[in-house]
């Protein structure tokens, strides 16, 4: 074959691409009822955004972003993500100023990491997220949880459970680096290449290390509850108390760092029967990192390939096909015109309709509707059409009956809707 996709990069389309859309929808729908609003940034961005706020020590910024030189010469970075680019535009365009904080934003899309593809990881993937910005509390970080665990619910999911932790405020966070920094120093000779580079640029990175001897001696690291301040204590519980009154169900989990340099004070993830879906957490320095002012956020952000596979193994995309609802079918070339406008006037009435605009015989449009997905046929002859009426067919039941062209609308809707059932 000539030509091929990009090596982690995929093709979507048919009915994966309907479940993607599916789920950007129910996401959005569900986060407008919270308040949010779309967010939409380019794709590119100047690298600096990314180095500055995702972070000089996150794996992200230091080996998985596609960086190159425009033909101006310009470094720029393909989104690794998305909060480091709506934090730029937000200050970029002043909207910390101009709009009642929090702004709370929506977004989804692709991202770019330069990682091994495997099952599940891609070069270009999807992310769907949101972040509240503008206002340091944990009553708002408490509804993003219930916001990520509600968008679970509506698409299906049922047993969810929020794995969350506090990693505390600058203060709490530096003395616990400089305990994982002795700790670490200990048996950091054994340890792999990343994990000796984790030390010295972040040594909070290393609890997320992926690699089976490491993780045996992550497991005896200091725990950041240990070295959490008083404020960032009472914080964390006011967090989880609050959770408690909303009856989300949560675990507390120690050794949940979360990949990215910004975050701070509560990290969480929320997994459901099948397994983690969505990360987040609170941030402060992350507006300031790119030079605008000291404004804290909180946010979450949804894998959408790893939620669309999981939906379709288990059974979850039933309501995402935007299947066929009758296919017009022509007796007849003189027909043809007709079943054109008959299509289109089903179109006006909200049902998906097509025909064969290239005409053929009626046979051959019965395989044509079943293999296009087609619920109804609606046959129309010479001599019913001088009458006024077709054959509606229920392609399922195989149930038929003689409908009236001039209240298309009406038979449409009681066949279509179930009430002719
Ligand atoms: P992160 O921004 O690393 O916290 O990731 C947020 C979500 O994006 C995770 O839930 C992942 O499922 C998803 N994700 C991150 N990287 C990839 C990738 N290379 N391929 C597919 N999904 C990814």
């Amino acid at each position: 074959m000539p030509y091929i996709a990009v090596k982690g990069t995929k093709d979507i389309y048919k009915e994966e691409a309907e479940a993607y859309s599916y789920v950007e929808s129910v996401f959005s729908s569900i986060a407008s009822l919270y308040g949010y609003h779309e967010y939409r940034t380019p794709v590119l961005e100047y690298t600096e955004v990314f180095q500055r706020s995702t972070g000089e020590s996150s794996d992200i910024v230091r080996k998985e972003m596609y960086t190159f030189l425009d033909k101006g010469n310009r470094s720029v970075t393909l989104r690794p993500e998305f909060t480091a680019g709506i934090a730029r535009s937000i200050l970029e365009n002043k909207l910390y100023a101009s709009e009642d904080l929090p702004l709370k934003v929506f977004y989804y899309g692709p991202a770019f990491r330069y990682e091994r593809p495997q099952l599940g990881r891609y070069r270009q993937f999807n992310q769907a997220g949101v972040e509240c910005i503008g206002v340091n509390s944990a009553e708002f970080d408490a509804e993003t949880i219930a916001l990520a665990t509600s968008i679970l619910n509506a698409l299906g999911f049922k047993q969810l459970k929020v794995k969350i932790n506090s990693l505390g405020d600058e203060a709490s966070r530096n003395a616990y680096r400089e305990a994982l920094k002795h700790y670490f120093g200990a048996h950091i000779d054994s340890m792999c290449e990343d994990c000796k580079q984790r030390l010295q640029l972040n040594p909070l990175r290393i609890l997320d290390c992926k690699v089976p001897e490491d993780q045996e001696i992550v497991k005896g690291a200091p725990k950041m509850g240990d070295y959490l301040s008083e404020e960032s204590k009472a914080r964390f519980n006011k967090t989880l108390s609050i959770l408690d009154d909303l009856g989300v169900d949560y675990e507390i989990d120690d050794g949940l760092v979360r990949g990215l340099d910004y975050y701070s004070e509560v990290v969480f993830e929320v997994a459901s029967e099948y397994g983690a879906l969505v990360g987040g957490g609170h941030y402060d320095g992350l507006l300031k990192s790119l030079g605008g002012p000291d404004l804290s956020g909180v946010g979450f952000a949804f894998g959408e390939d790893r939620l669309v596979s999981v939906m379709k193994d288990n059974n979850l995309l039933l309501n995402s096909k935007h299947g066929l609802d009758v296919y017009v079918m022509p007796i007849g070339e003189e027909n043809v015109n007709k079943a054109m406008m008959l299509s289109e006037e089903i179109r006006h009435y909200g049902y998906a309709a097509e025909s064969p605009l290239n005409g053929g015989k009626l046979g051959s449009f019965f395989k044509k509707a079943i293999r296009r997905g087609a619920k109804f046929a609606l046959i129309i002859g010479g001599d019913e059409l001088a009458q006024g009426i077709a054959q509606l067919k229920n392609l399922e039941s195989q149930e038929q009956v003689s409908i009236k062209l001039n209240e298309l609308e009406k038979e449409l809707n009681h066949y279509l809707d179930g009430e002719g059932e």
